[in-house]
C-alpha cells in the first residue's frame, strides 16, 4: 500500500474535483428539498429551489443551517431517509450546550471509515500497524470513527476507550501498539503517567498519534511528541458532518487536508454571513455532499480558520484548512477583551516550569469581571522556595498581561490537583450569569 489511501480522490486535479462536487451537489440538494420539510421550507423562504443550484458556484444562494436549528428539529427533523434504513445514531459531546444527535446508513458509515483511513494512512499506518484507539467510545464520535477507519485499512485494532491509563500503558507495551488515536490532552496525559510509572519512549513502540476533538497548540504538539517518542498529527471533525476525518494532517504538519469529495468547505465572517475570498480568517461552513441520512448543507461550524489551496509537499491537492483557533463561542469576553483559551496554553508551554494543566476561572463581582487561572507547577517546582514560586506566578501574570492586556490572578496549584480528562479538557469555568 502506497501512501495514500485513495491517491485518485486525494490527489485529484482541481478541476476535476470541482466537477465531481458540482454534480454531487446539486443532487444532494435535490435530495434534501426532497426529504426534508424543515430545510425545504428554509429555502422557499429565501426564493431558491434545487433549479437554482447547478454547481459550487451557487452555493452561496443556500440558507445557513446553524446548531441552533439541530437543536430546533431534535431528534427527526433533519433526517433525510427513513430510520428504518438508518443504521447508527451519534451524539456532539455537548460542550457548549445541549447535545444534538445525527444519524448514518450503513453508506454513511462506509464513506466515513474511509476518511478516517486516510487519515490513518496519512500517519503512516498500513495493516502491519497496531491502532490503540483512547477516544470515548459509545455516543461520542471518536472511538466509532478511528475504529471504523483503522479496520479498513486492517490494523491491528485495539478498542480500549479512555480512562485506566495504567492499564493503556501496560497493553501498549504488552502488545505493541504503534498508533495511538485520542484527544491531545489525555495524549498529554497518557505521556505524563507513561514518566510516573518510570518508563521512557523507548519502552514502548508508539510510533504515531492521531489526535483531534479539541484544539491544542503547536507547542503542546511538541510536548506530546517528546513524551511518548512519536508523530503527533491532528485530525478534525465534528459530529454533525459524521464525526473525526472531515479533515485530516499529513506528513507535512501543517493544516489539515479536507476531505472535498465528500465536504465542501466555505469560510464566511461570522457577523454578516458573506463568504470571504481563500485565504481570509473566519468561520468554516460544511456542505456534505455524500450524505444519505443526515446531509447538512451549509452548516456553521463556529469554528474559526482559515483555507488554502497552496501546493503541498505530500502530494494531495485537497484544499488544507488550519487549526480551529478556537470557536466563536469558545471566546470568552473578559472585562471587554477576547480571550481564546489557546492563547493561555500558549504562554504556559513558553514557561518551564509550569504546565500546560490549567483552569480559567471567571466570575462577576458587581459588576467587574474576575479573571483567575489555576495553574499545576511542575514536580521539580514543587520543593522550591516560596520566594521561586511568586516570582513564577508573576512572570506567567506578566506574559499574559503582555498578550491579553488584561491581567489575571495566577494560583500556583500542586502537580495533579487540576482533576484529569480522559474526554476533552474543561479549561474554562465560567461562574458568571450573563443571560
Ligand atoms: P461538541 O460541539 O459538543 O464538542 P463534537 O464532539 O461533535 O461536539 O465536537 C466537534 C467540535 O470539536 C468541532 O466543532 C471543533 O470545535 C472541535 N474540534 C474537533 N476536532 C478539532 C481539532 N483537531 N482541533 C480543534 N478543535 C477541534
Ligand atoms: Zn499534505
Amino acid at each position: 500500500m502506497g501512501k495514500y489511501w485513495n491517491e485518485e480522490i486525494e490527489c485529484m486535479p482541481r478541476e476535476q474535483m470541482k466537477k465531481l462536487q458540482d454534480e454531487r451537489l446539486a443532487a444532494q440538494v435535490k435530495h434534501v428539498w426532497d426529504n426534508v420539510p424543515y430545510y425545504r421550507k428554509m429555502m422557499e423562504e429565501k426564493g431558491v429551489t434545487p433549479d437554482d443550484i447547478k454547481s459550487t458556484d451557487d452555493l452561496h444562494k443556500l440558507p445557513f443551517l446553524t446548531k441552533a436549528d439541530l437543536r430546533e428539529a431534535y431528534p427527526y427533523g433533519l433526517l433525510a431517509k427513513p430510520l428504518d434504513e438508518c443504521v447508527r445514531i451519534h451524539s456532539t459531546s455537548g460542550t457548549t450546550g445541549k447535545r444534538v444527535v445525527a444519524f448514518y446508513t450503513q453508506h454513511d458509515i462506509d464513506l466515513w471509515d474511509d476518511c478516517c483511513a486516510r487519515a490513518i494512512t496519512a500517519a503512516g499506518g498500513t495493516k502491519s500497524d497496531v491502532c490503540h484507539i483512547a477516544y470515548g467510545f459509545g455516543l461520542f464520535t471518536g472511538g466509532a470513527g478511528l475504529n471504523g477507519g483503522s479496520h479498513k485499512v486492517g490494523c491491528l485494532t485495539l478498542p480500549m476507550s479512555s480512562g485506566n491509563t495504567e492499564r493503556q500503558i501496560q497493553f501498549m507495551q504488552d502488545l505493541g501498539s504503534t498508533i495511538l488515536c485520542c484527544t491531545p490532552s489525555y495524549a498529554a496525559y497518557i505521556g505524563e503517567t507513561l514518566k510516573e510509572m518510570g518508563l521512557t519512549p523507548d519502552d514502548i513502540k508508539l510510533k504515531a498519534g492521531i489526535f483531534g476533538a479539541e484544539p491544542w497548540t503547536e507547542e503542546m504538539r511538541r510536548e506530546i511528541e517528546k513524551s511518548l517518542g512519536i508523530k503527533a498529527y491532528d485530525i478534525y471533525g465534528l459530529t454533525e458532518t459524521s464525526g473525526p476525518g472531515v479533515a485530516f494532517e499529513c506528513e507535512a504538519q501543517h493544516g489539515m487536508h479536507i476531505n472535498e469529495d465528500n465536504f465542501i468547505a466555505e469560510i464566511i465572517d461570522p457577523d454578516t454571513g458573506e463568504v470571504l475570498p481563500e485565504g481570509s480568517k473566519g468561520e468554516l461552513v460544511f456542505t456534505s455532499i455524500t450524505k444519505e441520512a443526515f446531509p447538512l448543507l451549509r452548516y456553521r461550524t463556529r469554528d474559526i480558520c482559515i483555507l488554502s489551496r497552496e501546493k503541498c509537499s505530500c502530494g494531495r491537492t485537497l484544499v488544507k484548512m488550519t487549526k480551529p483557533m478556537g470557536r466563536s463561542d469558545d471566546m470568552l469576553i473578559i472585562k471587554g477583551v477576547n480571550v481564546f483559551p489557546s492563547q493561555i496554553e500558549s504562554v504556559l508551554l513558553n514557561i518551564s516550569k509550569a504546565t500546560p494543566n490549567y483552569q480559567i476561572i471567571v466570575d462577576r463581582v458587581g459588576t467587574t469581571d474576575t479573571f483567575e487561572i489555576l495553574v499545576e507547577i511542575s514536580d521539580d517546582m514543587f520543593s522550591d522556595t516560596v520566594k521561586t514560586i511568586e516570582e513564577l506566578a508573576k512572570k506567567i501574570s506578566n506574559d499574559i498581561h503582555s498578550i491579553l492586556g488584561i491581567r489575571a490572578k495566577i494560583k500556583l496549584v500542586e502537580p495533579k490537583s487540576i482533576p484529569r480528562s480522559e474526554g476533552k479538557a474543561v479549561r474554562v469555568i465560567d461562574k458568571r450569569k450573563l443571560v
